[in-house]
């Protein structure tokens, strides 16, 4: 099972994560869109941290919607509104429980992903986080369904976002900043499908 404590941890590790890769972040958004998704990503988190040290939540939902609405409120720039989005929808899915089954944390982490794909638009091709979280729920979910346990669902995630990750290089984007560039944005990884398959490793080193 998958508590609020075990939550708790893996934001708390993703925050130091992003701050460890915010120049690297920054640094593909420099190329192909406008150089601040490592100060975007790091000031959000900065925030989600403040938020988890200055409460304690009784529910994964109440966890979960304060994290989203910390990055929806205090962070500019698409990924705020997205990764927000993600985090509201996970709480709408995972109910005021203390404690998830890997199932039911597949459920959310989908949710969330269906919820970003609502509000962004983005179809998988388009050269976004997308491209990352997409097959990263598809894989967790088979890994389910196979008889995994949470482990093995989480090291599939990662494994499968970190390849979206990858494969976002050879596209052109058609969402987003990077989408101006038209064709030039071709050869380029995509920094929000970068910020996305740490999201997902972070998770399967302090979940599984
Ligand atoms: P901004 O583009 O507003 O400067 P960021 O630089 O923080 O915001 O985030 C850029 C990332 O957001 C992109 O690399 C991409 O992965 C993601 N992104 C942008 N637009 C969309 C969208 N419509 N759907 C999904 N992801 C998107
Ligand atoms: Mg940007």
């Amino acid at each position: 099972m998958v508590t609020v404590a075990d939550t708790t941890r893996w934001l708390q590790a993703y925050a130091r994560e992003i701050d460890t890769h915010a120049a690297e972040l920054t640094e593909l958004d420099s190329v192909i869109g406008d150089a601040d998704h490592g100060s975007n990503m790091s000031r959000g988190m900065g925030f989600v941290k403040e938020a988890l040290e200055s409460a304690e939540f009784d529910s994964l939902d109440l966890l979960c919607k304060k994290v989203g609405m910390t990055l929806v409120s205090r962070v500019g720039g698409a990924s705020g509104a997205l990764y927000g989005t993600f985090f509201l929808r996970m709480a709408g899915a995972l109910g005021s429980e203390t404690d998830v089954s890997p199932q039911s944390l597949g459920d959310a982490l989908k949710a969330g992903v269906a919820g970003i794909q609502e509000r962004g638009k983005a179809q998988p091709g388009d050269k976004t986080m997308v491209d990352a979280l997409q097959p990263a729920v598809t894989a967790y979910a088979a890994a389910v369904t196979d008889g995994g346990d949470l482990k093995a669902a989480l090291a599939a995630a990662a494994a499968a976002a970190d390849e979206g990750r990858d494969a976002t290089t050879p596209m052109q984007a058609r969402k987003g900043r990077a989408s101006y560039l038209g064709e030039r944005s071709i050869g380029h990884q995509d920094p929000g499908a970068t910020s996305a398959a740490l999201l997902i490793r972070t998770a399967a080193e302090t979940l599984g």
